[in-house]
């Protein structure tokens, strides 16, 4: 039987109408949550993404700033206009998009955005309150991961999750969700031997590998949940996942396609940081 494909679109728009009407009420009460993402160089990827996380915020009613800083720009200048983005009140979310050019440490860049603006999650302090399951941003793509396994009514609780990739922005914090949602965690990665005995056991498995096609019918255990993060772009020009579509099609209880449902998500998780952010700095979100 074929396994039942999540549609990304009514998934995802149906999230963002929700998040759309939490962003009014807050304007409601005078706070209009504000986003500035940062992009250094002319990578075309990345200026993709950059223009979907703003047409995102425009559509939900998200303050939006795009900062544009050519490919040679220093990392001083870098730091200056995130310390005056850190003191913008009108600013709660930073974002500065990676990959940054080779002159220029992304763990200084990190480092240096205000704790409470770090929307991606990827700031030590945040990490670290991740860890131990205090308050905060949620790293994007894996909280998206979640929201989609609650949205389409996934028993999360006492399942086998096994999670392909242990990469500090996908694989490894998206163990800790998991076991955060009680599922019992397995994470594999490129030195993991037998990966099909593996991953075959799993009730919900997520690949984030960054390779074509590697999951085939014999990594899916019959009727699982196959969350696919991976997005790589085929000689065809083509996007696929790191999962073998049609080949694993027949043998998944439920899957995603890519394009189409992970990477949306965690734009919209994205958009969610930005509106608690917000909450936090006007006092109506608890903090830690
Ligand atoms: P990454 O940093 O390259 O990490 C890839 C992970 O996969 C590593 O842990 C690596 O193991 C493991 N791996 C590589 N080949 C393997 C194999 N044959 N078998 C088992 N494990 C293997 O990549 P990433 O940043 O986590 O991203 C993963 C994918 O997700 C990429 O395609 C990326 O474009 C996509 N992504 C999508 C979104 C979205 O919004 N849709 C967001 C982020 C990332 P080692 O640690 O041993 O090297």
């Amino acid at each position: 039987m074929s396994a039942h494909v999540i549609n990304g679109k009514e998934l995802v728009g149906a999230y963002r109408a929700e998040i759309k009407q939490q962003v009014e009420r807050l304007a409601a009460q005078g706070v209009k949550p504000g986003l500035a993402v940062v992009i250094v160089g002319d990578d075309p990827a990345s200026h993709v993404y950059v223009r979907n996380k703003n047409k995102a915020c425009e559509e939900a009613g998200i303050h939006s700033e795009v900062y544009k800083l050519a490919e040679e720009t220093q990392e001083s200048e870098l730091l200056a206009l995130i310390a005056k983005l850190n003191a913008d009140e009108a600013i709660h979310g930073i974002l500065v998009q990676s990959p940054l050019p080779g002159h220029i440490n992304e763990e200084r860049v990190v480092e240096a955005i205000a704790v409470e603006k770090d929307v991606d999650c990827f700031h030590p302090m945040n990490v670290g309150n991740l860890m131990i399951g205090k308050p905060g941003p949620s790293p994007c793509t894996p909280a998206g991961v979640i929201e989609i396994l609650k949205k389409v009514g996934v028993e999360i609780a006492g399942k086998h999750a096994v999670v392909i990739g242990r990469s500090n922005i996908v694989g490894k914090p998206m163990g800790i969700l998991l076991l955060r949602e009680n599922a019992t965690v397995t994470v594999c990665h490129s030195r993991t031997k037998d990966l099909a005995v593996i991953t075959s056991q799993a009730d919900i498995l997520v690949a984030a590998i960054g390779k074509p096609k590697v999951i085939k019918r014999e990594h899916v255990k019959p009727g699982a949940v196959v969350i696919d993060v991976g997005v790589n772009r085929l000689d065809t020009g083509k996007l696929s996942g790191d999962v073998d579509f049609d080949d694993v099609v027949d043998t998944a209880g439920i899957i995603t396609p890519v394009p189409g449902v992970v990477g949306p998500m965690t734009i919209t998780i994205l958009l969610r940081n930005t509106l608690e952010a917000a909450e936090r700095a006007a006092g109506v979100r608890a903090s830690s």
